[in-house]
């Protein structure tokens, strides 16, 4: 058996060895505390599941979906939109379900690129932006996100060789790993580049209704002209703990929803009908206050962990969107993979390096809030014991 060449040019995964030693541990009657994985912890909101259990329910769920989707999905999103963003979408052409932000992300790579083209990726940043390109083919350009430009990427200093050849840029905000969110006037600016240019902007919605302190996160599309140049992929996963349903939508310049489309006839089947109608009782209005009530429990946490990383002598900046802290990693360790594998060693938590997403990532860790108050909360009293 020999694997293609294209799966030997993606990086060894970096959580692999994480995982053996952690499961290494716990076999070994150790209480590990994992704040590694970005992934819910609390149940889909009940209105949603119930809504899922009638549809299961209904045998006329139960064959293939159409790609494009159900007509009450993608109405459901163009009122979502327009209700939550002020953003007006056509629901038979500029809205379409994927099976979750995930697969439309990676597929809009095998859309868009050819060997030689280049994919302009935030970096750090979720990991598909970079092994995405790669996987078919292509390249990454990475864009990196400093702490100094407040993790937006600086366009003007993005290579000619690379301007030249990039079909897709990559933006995610409010921002994993970083917690970042959009400073005003940015996203014109990315307007004009890829105008410029002839890009295709990919804004990677994953965590719009995930905010705190009053700050209301706005969609790329609210932009003047965004919709011409791009399309963003609004998830569920994250704002209605549904990561494992798999429910997402690609919003936008219909163009490019067309070609997606006709890439996807060829890969999957469609989202589950069943799944799409737990879809738009999300989206329904009423889940409003569920979405705000989960922020407040994030907040919280958020709160816990920022004051335990600064009494520990941490600088971090709170984040007003996601469900991530970023911090730098202290002084006198060779590398955020050696910071981390230090803190797992001595007092069992996990926390990710922030190398993991990206060169520029390097030099951070990230802490992740999907974890209950009173796990979370012993887990940043053991980082506070703990001895460099
Ligand atoms: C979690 C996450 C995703 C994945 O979303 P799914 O809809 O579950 O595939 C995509 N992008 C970012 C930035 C994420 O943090």
């Amino acid at each position: 058996m020999r694997p293609s060449k294209r799966l030997d040019r993606i990086p060894p995964y970096l959580f692999a060895e994480l995982e053996r030693k952690v499961a290494a541990k716990r076999a070994a009657g150790v209480d590990v505390i994992s704040l590694g994985i970005g992934d819910p912890d609390t149940p889909t909101y009940p209105a949603i599941v119930e809504a899922a259990q009638r549809a299961v329910a209904d045998p006329s769920t139960h064959q293939y979906p159409s790609h494009r989707g159900r007509q009450d999905f993608r109405e459901a999103v163009a009122a979502f939109y327009s209700r939550r963003f002020g953003v007006t979408l056509d629901p038979d052409g500029e809205v379409m379900p994927a099976i979750g932000a995930k697969e439309c992300i990676f597929n809009l790579n095998l859309a868009f690129l050819d060997p030689g083209d280049v994919a302009l990726a935030a970096d750090p940043g979720y990991p598909v932006y970079a092994a995405g390109p790669t996987l078919v083919g292509a390249e990454a350009a990475p864009m990196p996100l400093v702490p100094k430009r407040g993790f937006v990427p600086d366009l003007d200093a993005i290579a000619l060789d690379h301007r030249a050849r990039a079909r897709l840029m990559y933006l995610n905000y409010p921002n994993n790993p970083t917690g970042a969110i959009v400073p005003d006037g940015f996203f014109e600016e990315v307007v004009d580049f890829a105008r410029a240019h002839d890009i295709l902007v990919v804004h990677d919605n994953a965590y719009s209704e995930t905010t705190y302190d009053g700050y209301v996160a706005p969609s790329f599309l609210a932009t003047p002209g965004a919709g011409e140049v791009g399309v963003e992929v609004f998830s569920l996963s994250k704002g209605y703990n549904m990561t494992g349903w798999r429910c997402a939508a690609i919003v936008g310049n219909a163009e490019a929803i067309g070609q997606y489309w006709r890439l996807k006839s060829n890969i999957d089947s469609g989202n589950f009908e069943a799944v799409q109608l737990a879809g738009v009782a999300a989206l329904a209005p009423e889940r409003d206050a569920d979405v705000q009530a989960m922020n407040a429990v994030y907040a919280r946490r958020r709160d816990l962990v920022c004051d335990a990383l600064r009494a520990a002598g941490v600088e971090v900046t709170p984040p007003k969107g996601t469900i991530y802290v970023w911090a730098p990693v202290p002084e006198g360790f060779a590398s955020a993979a050696a910071y981390c594998e230090h803190v797992l060693e001595q007092v069992a938590v996990v926390i990710s390096p922030g190398g993991a997403y990206g060169a520029s990532g390097e030099g951070f860790f990230r802490i992740s809030l999907t974890t209950p108050d009173d796990r979370l909360l012993e887990a940043v009293e053991r980082l506070r014991t703990l001895e460099a």
